[in-house]
């Protein structure tokens, strides 16, 4: 695996996982393309600009003549840019499908007129849809409910034909939520802690029933960079392995960390389309040696403690959340846009 071009990488999950990558000796470059939307930010690779492994490229991978070049520079692809806030999903969906659908099949056009020997697409376990009980295995029907989740259902579908149709080494990825250090505060965890941690109020849908699985960052990279090692062609890695827990859980332990009460929420009516709960199995890529590491505790203390200690890096944008040097723009005006 010598040189891997890794698409959003200026992203939060991307980043983590450029800097993972930058560590691995057998890695000998490792190319950051990124369209830099208001979800991008080059900060998220800091300390990553130091080796000299790394090369950033500012581009969009809708852009052919650009993925053209960069995939034939390179052994391996790593694909994680898209438009991923599902809020905005509901005002956008045709920037959704622009950059999920067709990027993905931009890059992965381009992996088979060039040839690439490994190609990891990063999808979400949002595919398989709400379940009232059990848990999605990667076989499990896709039944996306919202533009966001439907776009990467699609981007997944496109992918893998691309292995069937024409043996693209294209693996699938699919996470439940990520936390961690560095992402943006549009989603509920930096959006609670960032506000809890002014003396702000956030609000909560519904009674808070509604059940996500949290996994950290560095175990979701830890799960793909198996992937993209050891993964099998053609097949599709569920990477779960976090806390579920439901929103009003999440809240009191936020509540907690950042030193506030039960008066600092505000119940708010359930939006439209508000999953009730996900859950995926993900045996399959323990098979592979992936065990997630990190506690859900040690974890969320550790990442409010990175907002507590980095306000320069948020305060910016959450001062102006809807400042974009932006494929995308957000809600019109008016129309609040909530986490997910
Ligand atoms: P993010 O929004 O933080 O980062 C996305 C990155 O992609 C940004 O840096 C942005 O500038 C870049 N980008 C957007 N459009 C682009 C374009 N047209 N060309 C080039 N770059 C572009 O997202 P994230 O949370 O890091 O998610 C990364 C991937 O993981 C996404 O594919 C997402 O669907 C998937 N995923 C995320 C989660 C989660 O909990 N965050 C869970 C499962 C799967």
């Amino acid at each position: 695996m010598d040189k891997v071009l890794v698409t959003g990488g200026a992203g939060f999950i991307g980043s983590h996982f450029a800097k993972r990558l930058l560590r691995a000796d057998d890695v000998e470059e490792v190319t950051v393309l990124d369209a830099l939307t208001y979800a991008g930010h080059i900060e998220n690779l800091g300390e990553a600009f130091l080796s000299p492994k790394l090369r950033f490229v500012e581009g969009n991978v809708l852009d052919k003549a650009l993925v053209d070049e960069l995939v034939a520079a390179h052994t391996a692809v790593v694909h994680f840019a898209a438009e991923s806030h599902v809020d905005r999903s509901f005002f956008q969906a045709g920037a959704f499908l622009m950059t999920n659908v067709l990027g993905t099949q931009t890059l992965l056009d381009a992996a088979r007129r060039l040839g690439v020997e490994r190609f990891v697409h990063v999808s979400t376990d949002e595919v398989y849809g709400p379940l009232a009980e059990g848990s999605a295995a990667e076989d499990a029907p896709l039944a996306p409910t919202v533009p966001y989740a439907a776009s990467k259902a699609a981007s997944d579908l496109v992918a893998l034909s691309y292995h069937r149709t024409y043996g693209v080494p294209v693996c699938v990825t699919r996470s439940s939520n990520n936390y961690g250090p560095c992402q943006h505060p549009e989603k509920i965890i930096p959006l609670f802690a960032t506000r809890l941690l002014r003396g702000q109020q956030v609000t909560l849908h519904g009674q808070g029933q509604h059940v996500r699985n949290w996994l950290h960052v560095e175990d979701n990279c830890a799960g793909i960079e198996l992937v993209l090692r050891v993964g099998v062609p053609g097949e599709i890695y569920n990477i779960g392995g976090g806390t579920d827990c439901t929103n009003r859980e999440l809240t009191n332990r936020l509540l907690r960390l950042c030193g506030a009460d039960w008066d600092s929420v505000v119940y708010v009516p359930d939006r439209r389309s508000n999953d009730i709960r996900y859950s995926m199995a993900w045996g399959k890529v323990t098979g592979l040696g992936y065990r997630p590491q990190c506690t859900f505790e040690d974890g969320l203390a550790e990442t409010i403690d990175w907002y507590r200690r980095n306000p320069d890096r948020w305060a910016p944008l959450v001062r102006n959340p809807r400042a974009a040097r932006a494929t995308v723009t957000c809600a019109p005006a008016g129309e609040e846009v909530h986490a997910r």
